[in-house]
C-alpha cells in the first residue's frame, strides 16, 4: 500500500493500538504514523470499570434471570463483591492505565502497576499507585487489568505460569489486545477455578470462532472490542484527526506520532 501511495504525507490511525500497522515500512517510506488518544482513553478506562463491576455483581447472569421470571435476591450475595478495598494490578501504566487508576481511587480501591517505564513520582503520588515487579503484582492483585501495547515482546505476556501466580479469587480484565493473553491457558485456569473470572473486550481471534472454549464458561464476560466505541469518542476522534491533518497540510509536524523508539 505504501509503495502504491508515493505522495503520502501521513498515516493516521483512529485509535492508539498500532499493532496492525507496519511501523518499520512507514518509517522506511518517510511517512509518520499518528495515533488518536483523544476519544480513546476515557472510553477504555470506563469500560474497564464497567467489566469489573459487572463481574462483581454477576450482571450477565442476573438480567436474564429476572427476564425469565425469577428474582434471585439472595442467590448471588456470597459471590458478589464491592470494588472498595480491593487492589487493582495494572499492567501498562500509560494513558489508559493512569485513567483506570484515577477511577479506581474514586471507588476506594488501591492500584499497583507494572511498566518498564516508571511514572513520574508526582503521578504515582496523585494516583496513589505503586510500581511493582510483574510477578509481585500478579500475586497481590484482586483484579489484574491489561493496558499495554501488543508487540512481539508482549505477545502472551500472561501465559500459564503468570495465570498460576494470580489469586484464586482474582479477576482478569483485558481491554487491550487479545494476544497479550494465552487464551487456551486462560480457559484452563478459569475452568479449573484457579482464577475466578475474566472480563474480555478483546480476543486472540476477532471475530472469534463459535467454538471458542471461553464461551462455555459462566465466569467469562465478553464485549466485542467496543471499549472505545462511543458516539462521544467518535466525535472527539474525528475532531482531533482533522486538526492533525490541518497541521500537516500547513507544514507543521503532526501530534501523537508513534515514537522513534518503537521498533
Ligand atoms: P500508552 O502507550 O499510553 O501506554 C502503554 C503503556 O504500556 C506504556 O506506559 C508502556 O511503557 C507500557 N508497556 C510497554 N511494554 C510493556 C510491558 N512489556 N509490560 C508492561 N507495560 C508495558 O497506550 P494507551 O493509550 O494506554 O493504550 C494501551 C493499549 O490499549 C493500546 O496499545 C491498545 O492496544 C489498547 N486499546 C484498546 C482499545 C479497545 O477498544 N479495546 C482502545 C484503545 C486502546
Amino acid at each position: 500500500m505504501l509503495r502504491a501511495a508515493p505522495r503520502l504525507y501521513l498515516v493516521h490511525h483512529q485509535g492508539v493500538g498500532y499493532d496492525n500497522i507496519d511501523i518499520t515500512a512507514c518509517r522506511r517510506a518517510g511517512v509518520p504514523v499518528a495515533l488518536t488518544p483523544e476519544g480513546t482513553t476515557i472510553g477504555v478506562a470506563e469500560h474497564t470499570l464497567l467489566l469489573i463491576l459487572a463481574i462483581y455483581k454477576h450482571l450477565r447472569e442476573v438480567d436474564p434471570a429476572v427476564r425469565a421470571g425469577t428474582w434471585p435476591v439472595w442467590e448471588y450475595r456470597s459471590r458478589s463483591f464491592e470494588l472498595a478495598g480491593k487492589t487493582l494490578g495494572l499492567i501498562g501504566f500509560g494513558r489508559i492505565g493512569r485513567e483506570v487508576a484515577k477511577r479506581a481511587r474514586a471507588f476506594d480501591a488501591a492500584a499497583i502497576y507494572y511498566d518498564p517505564f516508571p511514572a513520574p513520582p508526582e503521578i504515582e503520588h496523585a494516583l496513589s499507585a505503586r510500581r511493582a515487579p510483574l510477578d509481585e503484582l500478579l500475586a497481590q492483585a484482586d483484579i489484574v487489568s491489561l493496558h499495554l501495547p501488543l508487540s512481539s515482546q508482549t505477545h502472551h505476556i500472561l501465559g500459564e505460569r503468570e495465570l498460576r501466580l494470580m489469586r484464586p479469587h482474582a479477576v482478569l480484565i483485558n481491554t487491550a489486545r487479545g494476544p497479550l493473553v494465552d487464551e487456551a491457558a486462560l480457559a484452563a485456569a478459569l475452568a479449573s477455578k484457579r482464577i475466578a473470572a475474566a472480563g474480555l473486550d478483546v480476543l486472540e481471534r476477532e471475530p472469534p470462532d463459535p467454538d471458542n472454549p471461553l464461551f462455555k464458561l459462566d465466569s467469562v464476560l465478553l464485549t466485542p472490542h467496543i471499549a472505545a466505541g462511543t458516539a462521544d469518542a467518535f466525535r472527539t476522534k474525528m475532531r482531533a484527526i482533522a486538526a492533525n491533518l490541518h497541521r500537516v497540510l500547513k507544514g507543521e509536524p503532526p501530534h501523537n506520532v508513534v515514537p522513534e523508539s518503537v521498533t
